[in-house]
């Protein structure tokens, strides 16, 4: 076991001078002082495999000598921030990047430091151009922390405060295991998603709506994935009013789901706006909204950012998008995620308490049940989540009920990695045969 002693000072200064409210992950939490590769280093010396990178943020793997060099060339210019009342050179050049990878016509890009911001910026974006307060979201979505974002975040656990500034209504959408589509096949599920929000449209909201905010994926709700082509058949309904579609690409993006570069792309169908955030820094605060040249004009307002966009982080994105670009990382997260996938699924397929092992590319999860049923066991989640520590692999958790194991290591997952991490999960999602207590 680690050395418990390391932390406990730290653990108590922490405790003594940051909130109570947020939340720490392990009985002991980790300090990490270095890392390498998909592998990081606590402060007793342990060394883990990493496949949650800081929440899917740390996308190359760590100390990348192509980010530290340019990030390093930028520091050595002395110009670590100008502010977006200059030219910033690496802004452009990255902006340029994004803009012709969005998928969207006419595209402007307008950086920010983190996704909360990002999604902030759109929703001010499409309420502004639609002069419109009304939003729908989705049940258990995740968007951020910020007044807005968090207005359009559907879990209460996530969403303390009620002082809205948007007025949101809320529709049914991906989850296959429980909830008002459970079980469905996905033409039902699709059909029903659209009666859900037709009902919605007609009956939740008064007059115009601004726009639908959606994540592709379920991030922090542990993974949950819409049958491919919802968000089409939703976008015909929008169309008829002409509400925006906002896509969170911020876990989806840059190719983490193998099949696609953004995870709009497995539907079909393009959004008005998307907010990309966490890897395209590969850890540096680097995050913003894409989106069509009329939504994105309209608000001269806001069009200002002292940090969005700095020459440090824009930087590091230059040298991100064109590692990614180059080594095709989204056919090697399509390849590694199936292995890994195709592991969890085989290797857990008998386990009473595996409600479902779900996932695309390097975004995987394993939702964790009392034996036989549906019935959330998120006490066994953290069991696991101990376990995968103890034997030196972190990962992530999540799910409404915090029962879902969350995987999403850098997109450089080599396959001898992969494999070695499935050891480590399978055996920490096995559990004795009498009935459904974890063994350890
Ligand atoms: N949207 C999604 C889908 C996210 O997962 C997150 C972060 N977990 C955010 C927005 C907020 O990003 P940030 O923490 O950078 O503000």
């Amino acid at each position: 076991m680690p050395d418990a002693s390391v932390n406990n000072d730290l653990l108590a200064r922490h405790r003594a001078v940051l909130p109570s409210w947020m939340p720490l992950y392990y009985h002991d939490p980790i300090e990490l002082v270095a890392g390498s590769g998909r592998r990081v280093t606590d402060a007793a010396g342990r060394t883990y495999l990493d496949f949650f990178g800081g929440v899917l943020t740390n996308m190359l793997g760590y100390d990348v000598a192509e980010v530290r060099e340019a990030v390093e060339r930028q520091l050595r210019t002395g110009i670590v921030h100008t502010s977006t009342l200059y030219l910033i050179r690496q802004q452009v050049e990255l902006a340029e990047k994004i803009a012709a990878r969005s998928g969207i016509r006419d595209a402007r890009v307008f950086f920010t430091n983190s996704g909360s911001e990002a999604n902030e910026a759109a929703l001010l974006f499409a309420t502004n151009t639609r002069r419109s307060n009304q939003v729908l979201a989705v049940r258990n979505g995740y968007h951020g922390r910020t007044f807005g974002a968090m207005a359009v975040t559907g879990t209460r656990s996530w969403s303390a405060s009620s002082l809205s500034p948007l007025q949101v209504a809320w529709l049914h959408f991906g989850d296959r295991l429980r909830g008002a589509y459970a079980g469905l096949p996905d033409a039902d599920h699709i059909e029903a998603a659209v009666a859900d929000l037709r009902e919605v449209l007609a009956t939740q909201v008064g007059g115009d709506v601004a726009a639908l905010i959606a994540e592709p994926i379920q991030g922090v709700g542990g993974f949950v994935i819409p049958p491919d082509g919802l968000f089409a058949a939703v976008r015909e309904v929008l169309d008829e009013t002409g509400i925006l579609f906002i896509s969170d690409e911020v876990q989806t993006g840059w190719g983490r789901t193998g099949t696609h570069f953004w995870g709009y792309q497995a539907h079909g169908v393009v959004p008005d706006l998307l907010t990309f955030a966490k890897g395209v820094g590969n850890g540096l605060a680097l995050a913003g909204v894409v989106g069509r040249a009329e939504v994105m004009e309209g608000v001269p307002g806001i069009s200002f950012s002292t940090f969005g966009g700095n020459p440090v982080a824009a930087a590091a994105g230059n040298a991100v998008f064109d590692y990614l670009s180059r080594h095709d990382l989204q056919a090697n997260a399509e390849r590694v995620g199936s292995l890994l996938l195709d592991g969890l699924r085989s290797g857990l397929r008998d386990q009473p308490h595996v409600a479902e092992v779900r996932g695309r590319g390097l975004m995987i999860g394993v939702e964790l049940v009392r034996p036989g049923g549906t019935v959330p066991d998120p006490a066994a989640a953290g069991v696991a989540l101990e376990a995968c520590r103890r034997d030196g692999l972190l990962v992530g958790r999540g799910g409404l009920y915090g029962n879902v194991l969350r995987i999403g290591p850098p997109l450089t997952l080599t396959e001898a990695e992969a494999r070695e991490g499935l050891a480590i999960l399978l055996d920490a999602c096995r559990y004795r045969s009498d009935g459904g207590t974890p063994d350890r």
